[in-house]
């Protein structure tokens, strides 16, 4: 007999909002038009186009013309990196780009990619024993020559959320562009990106209720970015082609939702994860949690257990109904600890075993309490093995 699935993978990915689905299906059907063209159908797409614009600016405290849709917060990040990376070379003969070593690999690989080919000075920021960067870590290695800084807002796979704002004033000082990837903490922060003191921040739709394949770039008046899609000039030159207005208008109706419900969605998430944290450390033993005890994700829990494999821990939820992640790099073979893991210098014995538990809007208490009920004896099975 097939058991209940539950879903406690939203760090991953959420359900489409039934209320945002609504909103996009007028733009797949009567209302198709192209926002460049010049005709009635056209001014339909642009003047929707151009009101998510103004929607979701103001709820980031940015101006409308400082927002760029792009396909992904992957594409946004690419955008961020690339973009300032190639300007700050032009502009000022800048060539040092300094990162966190725990971006997701949006920023990382982007990062790498333009060490390798194109002879960028790649350097990665020390971080402490809970994954957080600090800010006089940052203000120690910027140089004149510095093209562009990117710290994220919160891991996705320890949850812990880095001082943004004050490694924010000390970039702007310099005037060093600073990049944050907000994909995750935008699900759960009201994201002011004069609060946060960034010039470019990153944004997928899909981490929180709205639709996969669309995020947003923040790009701050005055940061200058050269184009990494050309082509036409759509959004503002800065990302040709012809704008996905469905899933805009999607992210916006999800982006305003969020708003509205904020609080609310804060406080459901938290009291889950805390009863999954409290109980998991309380009965399992040899467990210990990854990232920042109180500075992380609200519906975030990561744990290590010492002496498992975390992909047959997942393997063994899966089987039982539950949906979880782990944050092992590998998904068959020869199990090594991720990236992330090791740089917080856990040892393999631990990093091999980790679990990431990650709650949502309609994860309920019986939900959690029946993953609570099957994890410890999963635990206990494997340990066994
Ligand atoms: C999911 C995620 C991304 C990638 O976003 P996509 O929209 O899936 O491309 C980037 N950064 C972080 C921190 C994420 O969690």
């Amino acid at each position: 007999m097939l058991k209940e699935k539950i879903y406690l993978d939203y760090a991953a990915t959420t359900p489409l909002d039934t209320g945002v689905l609504e909103s996009m299906l007028p733009y797949f059907t009567e209302n198709f038009g192209n926002p460049s063209s010049i005709h009635r159908f056209g001014q339909h797409a642009e003047a929707a186009l151009e009101s998510s614009r103004r929607k979701i600016a103001s709820i980031l405290q940015a101006k409308p013309h400082e927002i760029i849709f792009t396909a992904c917060g992957s594409e946004s990040d690419n955008l961020a990196l690339r973009g300032a990376a190639f300007s700050a070379r032009k502009l000022r003969n800048a060539n040092h780009i300094l990162i966190s070593p725990i971006e997701h690999h949006a920023v990382l690989h982007t990062a790498q990619q333009l060490a390798a080919l194109h002879n960028f000075e790649l350097e990665t920021l020390p971080i402490d024993s809970y994954g957080a960067v600090q800010p006089k870590d940052v203000a120690a290695r910027l140089r004149p020559d510095t093209a562009v800084v990117s710290v994220m807002h919160a891991n996705n796979e320890i949850g812990t959320i880095n001082p943004i704002s004050e490694i924010g004033s000390i970039c702007r000082e310099l005037g060093i562009p600073f990049h944050t990837d907000a994909v995750q903490s935008a699900a759960h922060y009201p994201i002011d990106v004069n609060a946060l003191n960034v010039d470019l921040l990153a944004i997928g739709a899909h981490k929180f209720y709205g639709p996969k394949g669309v995020g947003l770039l923040y790009i701050r008046e005055g940061t200058l970015l050269e184009s990494s899609l050309t082509g036409g000039s759509q959004e503002f030159g800065l990302r040709a082609g012809t704008q996905n207005i469905p899933y805009i208008v999607g992210m916006a109706e999800a982006l305003a939702q969020l708003h509205n419900e904020h609080d609310q969605r804060k406080n459901h998430v938290t009291a889950l994860r805390d009863q999954i944290t409290s109980k998991v450390l309380e009965i399992i033993p040899d467990v210990k949690l990854t990232g920042h005890p109180l500075k992380r994700l609200p519906n975030h829990a990561s744990f290590v257990f010492k002496g498992i494999d975390g992909n047959n821990l997942i393997m063994m939820l899966d089987v039982e109904g539950f949906a979880c992640s782990s944050g092992s790099a590998c998904k068959t073979g020869n199990p090594e600890p991720s990236e992330v893991l090791n740089s917080l210098g856990l040892q393999p014995t631990w990093g091999l075993g980790s679990l990431r538990v990650t709650v949502g809007k309609s994860t309920s208490l019986e939900d959690v309490n029946a993953f609570l009920a099957v994890l410890p004896e999963i635990v206990t099975k494997l340990r066994k093995l």
